[in-house]
């Protein structure tokens, strides 16, 4: 079929197959590309299939020669449906690791669930005996619990109300923008959500069924960000969560037996990031700042230096209070001055001048495999694509 992309809202509900995989095969050479340390030889990544859990799991496999085992969520093409990108990002990752003689095997599922948890386990004894690392990257907007209750997370202030500007990005409007504050029950789920639980149910898991090494590197992503984002993100229902995952890394280095850490981030645009208000316009004034001093990076220039640079380096290189900082050039000052200045002035009638709104909606359009290059979009293509070890 011919697959154009289908806007709705936040989401594409479509996907591009060979977008994907060319998109996927760049990101491999990018770290093909760059001199390596000696690092993991069996990761476990936990949201592997788009964003950073991706781009860790692209980076664990070329930089180190690691055997990787991927917990997605995704949906396979079906009918006139496509499947989701991360399906088609994971079917080409494994296509290529493959080519290069690497293991990879893949398990679709809900990761939060004791169902997903035991398959992955079984899988890791008979394959790889015990993981070395594990990377938790999920973005999830919601969690369901053994016994059916759902816990929904909110993008909400806490306390106050905050008004401030965001973009309408399909009418190119900036307009103010109030965001409510959350309940105490809003925040509580948002925590349940996104905070360190589940994280810490993994790794209780692994270690319960002696699946994991002794002293094994365990990583989750946090944000923090400038002050115009804080009461929206940091000190918002979202940073809430954040906390808890924090507290939680030094809650299992302490008993646990395992060097958990929390890797701050940049931010970019990725499919949960685009769905938070105010913080898409941030991100395209950020975008253009960094362009021009030249220190942009995606996802995959992170992943390569979190793991080549910060975690598996001479030694782990933190901030006094041992989080690793990966959004070191965006939080610069010349970075972030400039930034709030260009914030202060934006509104509908400059913004070609004051954010790289195009550089907002190409990479939007990539997490969906399009905007990649050389590749025909009029073509036709076929939507069916497997990837070759999932176990659902
Ligand atoms: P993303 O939406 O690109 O990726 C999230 C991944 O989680 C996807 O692969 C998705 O399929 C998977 N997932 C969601 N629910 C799942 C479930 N129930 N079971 C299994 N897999 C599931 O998001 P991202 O932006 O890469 O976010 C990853 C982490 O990085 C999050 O903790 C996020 O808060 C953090 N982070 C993001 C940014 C940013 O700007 N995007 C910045 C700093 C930190």
């Amino acid at each position: 079929m011919v697959i154009k992309p289908k806007v709705r809202g936040f989401i594409c509900t479509t996907a591009h197959p060979d977008g994907c995989k060319v998109l996927v095969s760049q990101q491999i050479d990018y770290v093909k590309s760059q001199p390596h340390s000696q690092g993991p030889k069996k990761v476990l990544v936990i949201g592997a299939s788009m964003g950073y859990g991706l781009a860790s799991r692209i980076t664990a496999a070329y930089s180190f020669g690691a055997a990787t085992i991927g917990v997605i969520f995704d949906k396979p093409a079906n009918g006139a449906r496509t499947a989701t990108s991360g399906w088609y990002n994971t079917a080409a990752f494994e296509q290529l690791a493959a080519e290069d003689g690497l293991y990879a095997k893949t398990i679709n599922g809900d990761a939060y669930s004791k169902e997903i948890k035991d398959k992955t386990i079984e899988l890791i004894k008979k394959d790889l005996g015990k993981v070395d690392m594990v990377v938790y990257s999920l973005a999830a907007p919601r969690r369901t619990m053994a016994d059916g209750t759902v816990y929904t997370s909110v993008l909400k202030t806490v306390g106050e109300p905050y008004t401030n500007k965001t973009i309408d990005l399909k009418n190119r409007i900036v307009s103010d923008i109030t965001v409510e504050p959350a309940s105490d029950e809003e925040i509580r789920a948002t925590v349940k959500v996104m905070g360190g639980e589940d994280w810490k149910d993994w790794i209780d898991a692994l270690k319960a069924a002696d699946a994991i090494e002794d002293n094994a590197v365990t990583v989750a992503y946090s944000y923090i960000g400038p002050d115009i984002t804080h009461p929206m993100y940091a000190d918002g229902s979202i940073g809430k969560a954040k906390d808890h995952l924090f507290e939680t890394s030094k809650h299992m280095t302490e008993q646990y037996g395992v060097r958990a850490y929390i890797s701050v981030n940049k931010a970019l645009v990725t499919q949960s990031s685009a769905a938070i208000p105010i913080v898409p316009l941030y991100i395209s004034i950020l975008y253009k700042v960094m362009k021009e001093h030249n220190v942009h990076e995606g996802c995959i220039e992170q992943m390569y230096r979190l793991m080549n640079q910060k975690l598996f380096g001479e030694s782990v290189i933190t901030d006094s209070e041992n989080r690793i900082r990966l959004d070191d050039l965006e939080m610069k000052d010349e970075i972030q001055s400039e930034v709030k200045k260009l914030w202060t002035e934006i509104s509908s009638d400059n913004l070609d001048t004051h954010a790289d709104l195009d550089g907002y909606y190409k990479d939007f359009y990539r997490l969906f495999g399009f905007e990649a290059d050389g590749i025909d979009y009029a073509a036709d293509t076929d939507a069916d694509r497997a990837i070759n070890s999932i176990i659902e």
